[in-house]
This record gives C-alpha cells, structure tokens and sequence, in this order.
C-alpha cells in the first residue's frame, strides 16, 4: 500500500494516530508518519477522519477507479 501524507497540510492533531486499527501511523515531530504501510487493510477511516485531507491512498484509488469503470463498462454494453 503507498500511503502518502501531505507534510505541509498535516497539523499533527494525532486523529490518524488512534484511529487506524492497524497502528500504521506515528507522529514524528508533529507530523504524521506512515511508518507501517503494509499493514494497511484499506477501511479508509483515517482519510474520512483527516480535518486536513493530508492522506492520500494511491493503491486503493487506482483500484477502486479501475473497478468503477469496470461497472460502468458492464452497464453501458446492456444499454446500448
Ligand atoms: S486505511 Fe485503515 S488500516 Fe489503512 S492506514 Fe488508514 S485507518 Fe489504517
Ligand atoms: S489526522 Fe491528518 S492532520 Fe491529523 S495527524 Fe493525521 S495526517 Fe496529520
């Protein structure tokens, strides 16, 4: 899984911290820090509960995007 945290946008609540159930992140001078990336299950509940919008979950998003398109696709073909 890459995860990537926006440096700049983090304000260090913490919140990703205690949320994640897989205690992927750590706070490292206020910031945080995906210092577990594999142990990432992909629930998304740290980048609903971001104030900042600072995470980002690149893996997921391609897959997802690929998967909605495939329904699209499937949808479409009935259609026309
Ligand atoms: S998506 Fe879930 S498991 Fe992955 S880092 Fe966020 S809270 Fe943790
Ligand atoms: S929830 Fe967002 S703003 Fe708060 S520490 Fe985590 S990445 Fe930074």
């Amino acid at each position: 899984m890459e995860i990537h945290v926006d440096k700049d946008a983090c304000v260090g609540c913490g919140l990703c911290v205690k949320d994640c159930p897989m205690h992927v992140y750590e706070l490292q001078d206020n910031v945080s820090v995906a210092v577990r990336p594999n142990n990432c299950m992909g629930c998304l509940s740290c980048h609903e509960i971001c104030p900042a919008q600072a995470l980002e979950h690149r893996g997921i998003y391609a897959a997802r995007r690929h998967y909605i398109d495939i329904k699209v696709c499937e949808m479409l073909r009935k259609v026309v």
